[in-house]
């Protein structure tokens, strides 16, 4: 079994998107691409995180599983009220974004202007948000660890807020020109990060949002309830063990128009030149026995057809011919719908728990003799039966 790596939100979906890019990128450490909007992200995030810094009122912190806590007391310099520095002026904070920008992966001069004019929009828009009601940030891009039970997990969250309840409200800022409620409601991410969260300290997570830079729009959500997050935990679980197992098979999709690794993927990687001309005749061979395997095939099905037809007419199952006998078998499948042989069982009481309930084992179960007459009978008729004629070959 392969040692699996702490899991992050990213690792998760790109595993699950591809796990063979998942190699490439976890295990090969093969460079991505340097894409513009990437840049421009981290720088934004950058900025936002030294400008929000100084705000950030530290909350006390579970320092173990067993959940003992830290108290305001035991920061450094506190003595129990602690007070938020001062915000970097609009400048200050302009002249931040200048020089932390990030120029890789732009397309074109033209292009990282535009992006350069519209990172100033957008914290200049940020900024008098702040101003008029300023956040109540515990911490910014909080780098946090846990084991979700059983799986090492991690993620950098953005900023975590106090709520004015005294909760906790975690906040993700999204660059990105669309965002809706629905990518809150749905996000992956949040979710993970709720765990984190709440594995690091003690306050609940009572909002998710989404911080919609472009038009300065929380998208909040309520806290994740328990079966979302155990459905996203099964996903976590897939991860964890096709990585143990080191399942890495490509999985084409729509992500693979941007897939820097297009190259060297099986499925896309060309045929060298050297082996193209004997390989394209090997394929050319099986293209034409795989069109003979049909027509074959075909025949096959009209033959069986008329025999069945003749062995109907004369009420023979056996049929002599020179080499051998053809005789005809006959196979039955029996169909039952589910959910109510579940509800006919359940009356009874003590059969609530069969599962799961397939045509072989009803049919058992009608076999059995402890079952009642009755209830066999009402589970019978809901029985209908799919009859298969076929014709096998023995010698005379
Ligand atoms: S090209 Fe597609 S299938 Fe191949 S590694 Fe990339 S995402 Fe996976």
């Amino acid at each position: 079994m392969a040692t699996v790596p702490t899991l992050s939100y990213s690792s998760v979906r790109a595993y699950l998107e591809c796990p063979l890019r998942w190699k490439f990128l976890y295990i090969d450490r093969l460079p991505e691409t340097p894409r513009g909007y990437f840049s421009f992200g981290r720088t934004v995030h950058s900025v936002l995180e030294e400008l929000l810094r100084p705000l950030v009122l530290p909350a006390a912190r579970s320092t173990s599983e067993k959940e003992s806590q830290t108290t305001l007391d035991d920061f450094p310099g506190s003595s129990g009220h602690l007070t938020a520095g001062r915000l970097r002026s609009r400048n200050e904070m302009l002249e931040l974004y200048r020089t932390s920008w990030v120029g890789d992966g732009y397309t074109s001069a033209e292009e990282e202007r535009r992006y350069r004019q519209l990172g100033e929009e957008i914290l200049g828009k940020f900024y008098d948000v702040v101003c008029l009601s300023p956040p109540s940030p515990i911490a910014v891009e909080a780098h946090l660890e846990a084991t979700w039970d059983g799986v090492p997990v991690h993620g950098y969250i953005d900023r975590i807020d106090r709520t004015p309840e005294g909760g906790l409200e975690i906040v993700d800022y999204k660059t990105s020109r669309e965002l809706t409620s629905e990518d809150a409601e749905g996000s992956d991410q949040l979710a993970l990060y709720q765990v984190l969260v709440e594995k690091n300290y003690r306050d609940p997570v009572e909002r998710l949002t989404l911080y919609h830079l472009r038009s300065q729009t929380p998208l909040s959500v309520p806290r994740r309830a328990r079966p979302a997050l155990s459905e996203l935990h099964e996903r976590v679980l897939t991860v964890r063990d096709g990585i143990r197992t080191e399942a890495y098979e490509p999985t084409p999709g729509r992500q693979c128009s941007r897939c820097e690794f297009r190259g060297i993927c099986p499925e896309f990687k060309e045929v060298p030149a050297t082996e193209r001309d004997r390989l394209k005749e090997l394929v050319d061979r099986f293209d034409a026995l795989r069109a003979e395997e049909h027509r074959i095939d075909g025949q096959l099905a009209r033959a069986a057809e008329e025999l069945h037809l003749a062995a109907e007419r004369l009420g023979v199952h056996r049929m002599p011919g020179s080499r051998g006998v053809a005789i005809r078998r006959r196979e039955e499948n029996w169909r039952y719908p589910e959910d109510r042989v579940r509800g006919i069982l359940a009356e009874g009481g003590q059969w609530e728990m069969r599962s799961p309930l397939d045509s072989e084992t009803i049919r058992k179960l009608l076999r059995d003799p402890n079952l009642p007459p009755e209830v066999k009978r009402r589970i019978s008729e809901l029985g209908s039966r799919d009859v298969r004629w076929y014709w096998t070959l023995e010698d005379s």
